[in-house]
């Protein structure tokens, strides 16, 4: 246990974890401060509740035991730079969260299955959930996807113990910063491509964030066709990689058509889990995020047919690979999640002949290596958003027989984004003939002129409706 009741805790950052955050601490009897750059709405009831709202503050106050920071607060903000400097602990959110862990019916608290990786995340968490749904533990998936890990982690359920038996988590390198002594039964670095920097400073720092998960897991998981991901867990005592080749001993991956364990399973020849075609999800990236899953589920020893009903009951999730509709023979598929070049590669190697959907905020990002890699398989392209012309310009390098339209969108046209897209989608449209996939896969952020990366999601989506409705 981890006593907070009687100490001083300052809140820096409201966002969906730093509310959570400050009602188990008001709940547990800590004295709480919030501070944040302006007052969130839900400030008013946290003060009532008994916290005490600070305002902006950019050096600590006296009296503080302890911060947890909000993900979204870079390390060199000031307040955080004088915490450290007056030696009081700064921590995250998932670390409060792993102090505050309540036991279970048998006394001790839930294992947690962790993963990190720059994409596939959500989606690798979403699908183990569901294999230990699918094995009967009471599991959840939790962190940086669905419910904040402290609200997770002191649920109890109707004898007043903890509510599941098992947590599936998803940590970003901004939460794996400040986390210090998280201890997963199993975790998983699936890849580590570039994104982010700016947070952290440089990719080294960006990697070394992420490889802080291994540092207290039994058993290391990443994928082998990442370099630095599989360089990462090769220096942990028990790696387990998972390959879309076939498995060596001590991998999971694919053999004649099926998923294959050979890292837990008891005959050395490997284990079947499933066939791969029972996969209800697109693309070599999906085959890998249920490989990373399966190992995760496999080292708290579910058994493969778990695995199986977990996985091919498992749905996508919004706006990741999502097939539209099919209009005059095209398939329309929402990727918006794809939003950094290494997640829309994954994405484009998903689909034999692609009418590619791209641009937006490149975050400095390099397209070149994609559009390289990507372009015997686009039969067209639409480009939108602030850093369009970069995607052009890499297009006409790599690809100089590919059609490119660019629609000039939001901001810089004073054009609102559903007009924006409902233009990308008809050129796209044009570009398209039956057997393509028409692929929104932007490689980029979308907030130059979208609210988000579900916002544009949806734009496409109504866009391809109408297209539809029209045909
Ligand atoms: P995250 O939570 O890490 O953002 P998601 O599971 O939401 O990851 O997937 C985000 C996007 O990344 C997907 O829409 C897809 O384009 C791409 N992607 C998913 N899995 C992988 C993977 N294993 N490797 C590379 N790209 C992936």
């Amino acid at each position: 246990g981890f006593p907070v009741a009687g100490r001083t805790v300052l809140v820096a950052g409201l966002g969906v974890s730093g509310e959570a955050a400050a009602r188990v601490l008001l709940a547990q009897g800590a004295t709480v401060l919030l501070t944040d750059a302006a007052e969130p709405p839900v400030g008013a009831e946290l003060v009532g509740l008994g916290a005490e709202w600070l305002g902006e503050v950019r050096t600590l106050p006296g009296g503080v035991d302890l911060v947890v920071t909000s993900p979204g607060w870079r390390p060199d903000a000031p307040l955080l730079v004088d915490a450290a400097a007056r030696g009081v602990e700064v921590i995250g959110e998932p670390e409060l969260a792993w102090r505050l862990r309540i036991p279970g019916p048998d006394g001790v608290p839930a294992p947690w299955l962790a993963v990190t990786g720059t994409n596939g995340k959500t989606t690798t968490v979403t699908m183990l959930a569901a294999i230990l749904s699918a094995a009967g533990r009471r599991a959840v998936a939790a962190g940086n996807v669905g419910r904040p890990l402290v609200e997770v982690v002191t649920a109890r359920d109707d004898d007043g113990a903890a509510a599941f038996d098992v947590v599936a988590v998803e940590l970003s390198s901004f939460q794996l910063h400040w986390s210090s002594s998280l201890a997963p039964a199993a975790a998983a670095v699936l890849n580590v491509a570039d994104d982010h920097t700016d947070w952290h400073g440089s990719f080294a720092a960006y990697r070394d964030a992420k490889a802080r998960i291994l540092e207290r897991s039994p058993v290391a998981v990443a994928d082998a066709g990442d370099p630095v991901a599989s360089a990462v867990v090769a220096a942990h005592p028990r790696p387990v990689t998972v390959t879309l080749g076939e498995p060596a001993p001590g991998q999971l991956g694919v053999r004649a058509g099926a998923l294959v364990d050979r890292a837990f399973a008891d005959d050395p020849a490997g284990e079947v889990l499933l066939e791969r075609s029972d996969l209800p999800v697109p693309g070599p990236h999906n085959t890998v995020n249920a490989l990373a899953a399966a190992a995760l589920a496999r080292a708290v020893g579910v058994p493969a047919e778990a695995v199986a009903r977990g996985l091919s009951g498992f749905r996508g999730g919004a706006h990741r690979n999502a097939l539209v509709a099919t209009v005059d023979g095209v398939d329309y598929v929402d990727d918006s999640k794809a939003t950094n070049p290494h997640a829309a590669g994954a994405s484009l190697a998903a689909y034999p002949r692609v009418v590619w959907i791209a641009g937006g905020l490149l975050k400095g990002a390099d397209v070149d290596p994609l559009v390289a890699d990507a372009a015997p398989r686009l039969a067209g392209a639409v480009l939108l958003g602030r850093d369009r012309a970069v995607v052009a310009h890499s297009l006409a390098r790599h690809a100089p027989s590919v059609p490119v339209v660019e629609v000039a969108s939001g901001n810089d046209e004073a054009m609102d984004a559903e007009t924006t897209m409902t233009r990308v989608v008809a050129a796209a449209a044009g570009l398209a003939r039956p057997g393509d996939t028409v692929l929104l896969a932007p490689a980029a952020a979308s907030m130059d002129v979208f609210r988000d990366y579900g916002h544009r999601g949806r734009a496409f989506a109504d866009a391809v409706r109408a297209l539809g409705g029209r045909a």
